[in-house]
């Protein structure tokens, strides 16, 4: 769209930019262009819930295009959870209804006086007042705004863990469709930015729509024969629970226990149950996939309302085999909780099973937890903990900042149950497994410690990495992604037919590459070495598991990071981009800023010399 607002909350102010071809060109488009801003407009250092950090929302060039997942933003900030560089990543329908509203993006600064929302239509954006929706759930939140602009209009909002600065609060749209990671729900909240509301009529301008819409087919047709759109239509991202718990792929008990062994039965995971109650499925913006859906009313138990979202992988992993628990509906319930409250199931999933551990140690007892009984499995605790996190009451307020605060606060040995990486919670795939259905593979070795955000999975580490973040930037899904016609020359062919541009594979790496310079430089210039960051050694095998599909799976951390960094002409200490490479991607100013002239050192004569 060629358009980017920018909205300063504490002034009001609301001004309109149209960059040149060349930040389009170089970086993309979302957390690309997120980074690029970010890093030139901000100074290190900055409070993270404070009015300097910027809070970006971006879409990507193939947002609201005819490209099978083109429905992402991204979120950006710096993270309030590690305190290095934070992004994160929703599907729905936002992005390209931010689109059509006329922006690619809109950034924040400032801390406004009263809750607000921005509502954008057609090129107009206006600051509105949100007191009335403070302290209302995601859901209700979503519903007022769509009642009060109509239903051709998108929501994205935070819930009342975002207000509360829970640092691990999420972005929600669609009542449960999340930007989950990094704490950028804290963010919004710590602006007093409730919520964004976008609509309009704008065409996406595509520069060669009949080859875009031909690609599209073509790949329709690839993904159909495959049976990948099938398999993600009917059972979404949570068809394999059961078998992930028993492979070595989800993490069992805090991500110390063994599935076959601490968790024999987990036909409780069974794909059947995650859909049992389903009314209907449902996708992002005209994806083929549609690996979304929408349950009915709990009945049993747990008494969710009817729209709460079919379970995703990540969630079932979180407060499922993590947590020795095999209680779908309970699962279900939880997500409802963190959905409407707004709080990333990932992390709240790892939370709770890091408390659970120290129940089971006696690090804490009945007496700390409200009287709740912390155990394995207990499905019944679960939910009444995550509830209490989620509304930051009791127990729940000393959980909501995170594994790593919640173990300062309790001390008493926490930190050996305190599993994160810098902070965050990690994502719900063992990288000690060889899961091919993983883009980093083993890669996510590396990347849970070294990445800018750590605590991902999606992503990768080093060179194999580049493609992941122009997908990341082009604003398409990882999922669709995960089919491999759909990377590579078809990525190409599709933002060239979209943008009109003629660019080599190579020279759409290369962006790949700037963006994860830019990210990692981000991170090193709030002073956080990578190499230093913690990472709890049961994540990386050590010491190894004795039994299971794990067993003796060690794998060589410091080699991958070796090799990587190598490969990437970061030095192997500092982790610096060298000058060189900075220079070579064109990022002048940070090979300026990381490397600045020498004079060149002035010695005493030798007695020689004289
Ligand atoms: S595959 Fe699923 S998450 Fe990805 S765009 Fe389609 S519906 Fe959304």
């Amino acid at each position: 769209m060629g358009k980017l607002l920018f909205v300063n909350l504490s002034t009001g102010e609301i001004t309109e930019e149209k960059p040149d071809e060349k930040l389009y060109r170089d970086f993309v488009g979302g957390y690309g262009i997120g980074a690029r801003i970010l890093y030139s407009r901000q100074n290190a250092g900055v409070d993270p819930l404070g009015p300097d950090n910027i809070f970006g929302l971006i879409t990507g060039p193939l947002t609201g295009s005819p490209a099978i997942g083109g429905a992402r933003y991204q979120a950006v900030a710096k993270s309030p959870l590690t305190g290095g560089w934070g992004d994160a990543n929703s599907g729905g329908d936002f992005g390209p209804y931010l689109k059509f509203a006329g922006y690619d993006g809109v950034f924040f600064t400032g801390i406004s006086e009263k809750p607000v929302y921005l509502f954008i239509e057609n090129g107009r954006a206006e600051l509105k007042d949100a007191s009335h929706l403070w302290g209302k759930d995601t859901y209700e939140t979503e519903d007022t705004l769509r009642a009060d602009h109509g239903k051709k209009s998108s929501v994205i909002c935070i819930g009342p863990a975002g207000e509360k600065l829970a640092l691990v609060a999420c972005i929600i749209t669609h009542k449960g469709d999340a930007a989950g990671r990094s704490g950028l729900g804290a963010v919004m909240g710590s602006k007093k930015l409730k919520a964004l509301v976008a609509k309009g009529d704008k065409k996406v301008p595509i520069a060669d729509m009949e080859t875009a819409n031909r690609l599209r087919t073509e790949q329709i047709a690839d993904l159909k024969e495959s049976g990948f759109l099938e398999r993600f239509h009917f059972y979404g991202t949570g068809g394999h629970g059961d078998w992930s718990a028993h492979s070595g792929d989800t993490p069992v008990k805090n991500w110390g226990g063994i599935g076959v062994i601490d968790l024999p039965d987990v036909s409780g995971l069974h794909k059947d149950k995650v859909i049992a109650t389903l009314d209907k499925r449902t996708g992002c913006w005209r994806c083929p996939a549609a690996c979304k859906g929408i349950l009915k009313a709990g009945t049993g138990e747990y008494k969710y309302p009817a729209g709460n979202h079919r379970l995703e992988y990540e969630t079932i992993g979180a407060f499922g085999a993590n947590c020795a628990n095999t209680n779908v509906e309970s699962i279900e319930m939880a997500s409802h909780l963190c959905n409407s409250y707004g709080m990333d199931t990932i992390s709240a999933g790892g939370i709770i099973a890091f408390a659970m551990e120290c129940y089971e140690n006696g690090i804490i007892t009945k007496a700390d937890t409200d009287g709740i009984e912390l155990t394995w499995g207990n499905h019944r605790a679960l939910v009444a903990m995550t509830e209490k996190m989620v509304k930051r009451e009791g127990f729940g307020d000393i959980l909501a900042d995170g594994v790593m605060r919640a173990t300062e606060r309790i001390g008493k040995g926490a930190e050996e149950f305190s599993v994160h990486s810098g902070g965050q919670e990690m994502g719900m795939h063992d990288p000690k497994m060889e899961n091919p259905m993983i883009p980093a593979g083993k890669g996510a070795i590396v990347m849970y410690k070294m990445d800018a955000t750590p605590g991902r999975h999606t992503q990768d580490f080093g060179p194999h990495g580049f493609m992941n973040h122009l997908n990341n930037a082009m604003g398409t899904c990882m999922i669709i992604f995960l089919w491999p016609t759909a990377r590579g020359p078809y990525v190409q062919r599709m933002i060239n037919a979209v943008t009109g541009l003629d660019r080599s594979m190579d020279e759409l790496l290369t962006a790949g590459e700037r963006i994860a310079n830019v990210r990692h430089v981000f991170t090193l210039r709030e002073g956080i070495n990578p190499l230093e960051r913690f990472i709890h050694p049961r994540i990386i095998g050590r010491p190894p598991q004795k039994e299971g599909p794990l067993a003796g799976v060690s794998p060589d951390l410091e080699a991958h990071i070796y090799w990587n960094l190598g490969a990437l002409d970061w030095d192997r200490v500092t982790t610096k981009p060298s000058r060189n490479k900075l220079l070579e991607l064109g990022l002048d100013d940070l090979a300026e800023e990381l490397w600045p002239p020498q004079e060149t050192p002035q010695f005493d004569q030798p007695p020689w010399a004289k």
